[in-house]
């Protein structure tokens, strides 16, 4: 069993969105992405299961919410893309990486691309 604070851990606080020439936008993911919901309270979101995907190009953590205010469920879906750059430097140093977040119906449906992390 993994537990919640620890699934909450995993979530990143806030996701950029690129906006052109204005540079970036910051937003917080602790919010409901479903339809019709203004959810924005991590009190009110409840992650309770995760699933993680990792290949040698990137690593997906998808991480399921349940929504107290709308009795929704939604998954955020984490992407890690692994740098392609070839490091000849020692393994202590973090590989480059680019996240992007996207989220998730129920049932797998893309509600769109939120940002990156
Ligand atoms: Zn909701």
């Amino acid at each position: 069993m993994t537990d919640k604070e620890e699934l909450r851990d995993e979530i990143p606080s806030y996701a950029y969105i690129s906006l052109a020439r204005r540079g970036m936008e910051k937003i917080s993911l602790d919010q409901c992405f479903l339809k019709n919901c203004d959810n924005d309270s991590s009190e009110l979101l409840e992650p309770f299961k995760k699933e993680e995907f990792e290949d040698d190009k990137k690593k997906i953590t998808k991480i399921h919410i349940k929504c107290k205010k709308c009795e929704g469920t939604f998954i955020l879906k984490l992407e890690n893309v692994k740098s392609v750059a070839k490091s000849t430097k020692e393994i202590e140093e973090e590989p480059l990486s680019m996240g992007l977040v996207f989220a998730l119906d129920e049932e797998g449906n893309n509600l769109g691309h939120i940002g990156y992390f």
